[in-house]
């Protein structure tokens, strides 16, 4: 999607920005709003006023809004110094540097070995141990939960979307955004059923929903949980 102009518009005492862009797949004009702000999206050849669209929607607009600014508005800022508290499997863990051999995961904390802090930083030595540990279990929920759907996945990869915590693609490819491992298990393992439901059916139809709630029956709460969250799974500002 093309960035067409960018625009804003006064509701009550709020100035909101918002960008227009042209999308070849939308169908219908639509506004999205979200972390990082406010899109209205117009159908290739739409004529429709973005402006007129985002007025007629001022009130709706201006109530989600301001729950995405929240989230912002709760987003941490690290400084990335011994003591400080990150999030790890639904917890909160104390960074800690020592003396040790290998940088590990030990109840209620983060610690990495000093002498490999040195040689990078705090920041990308904790990032490197976050993606260790993500990867050994997701892939242990992985193949947890394949055996039980009857499925094979193909491997899996570690990203870091913005906006996405995860996706299969038509190799069969499941990637996941690392800081899913700051989730709770049972939010990660909703969606690791949410991605192998995919390997049986491709699109978000009746039929996807009930095989995932077959696997994770209260799935519901859980995408409620990222939704509202999310924003306490960031590493950097970076991630917002
Ligand atoms: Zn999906």
């Amino acid at each position: 999607m093309r960035i067409e102009a960018t625009g804003s518009i006064q509701v009550f005492d709020e100035t909101i920005e918002y960008e227009v862009r042209r999308s070849d797949d939308a169908t219908q004009p639509r506004i999205d709003v979200d972390i990082h702000g406010v899109v209205v999206v117009l159908p290739t050849g739409s004529d429709v006023d973005p402006h007129g669209l985002v007025e007629e929607n001022s009130r709706w607009l201006l109530k989600k809004w301001r729950v995405f600014q929240g989230h912002r508005n709760r987003a941490p800022s690290r400084s990335f110094e011994e003591g400080e508290v990150f999030p790890y499997r639904g917890e909160d863990l104390q960074l800690a540097i020592d003396d040790v051999e290998q940088s590990h995961v030990e109840p209620g904390a983060f610690v990495l070995a000093s002498n490999a802090v040195d040689g990078t930083s705090v920041r990308s030595e904790l990032e490197a141990l976050y993606r260790r540990e993500a990867r050994s279990l997701f892939q242990s929920r992985i193949d947890y939960f394949a055996a039980e759907m009857a499925v094979e996945p193909g491997k899996l990869e570690l990203r870091n979307q913005r906006t996405r915590w995860a996706s299969c693609s038509p190799q069969k490819t499941l990637s996941f955004n690392w800081r899913l491992v700051m989730a709770p298990d049972d939010v990660i393992d909703y969606v690791v059923v949410h991605e192998l439901a995919h390997l049986r059916e491709k699109n978000h139809t009746r039929n996807f929903w009930s095989i995932v709630g077959n696997h994770v029956p209260d799935y519901e709460s859980h995408v409620d949980w990222l939704t509202e969250n999310s924003s306490r799974l960031i590493f950097t500002e970076d991630d917002l």
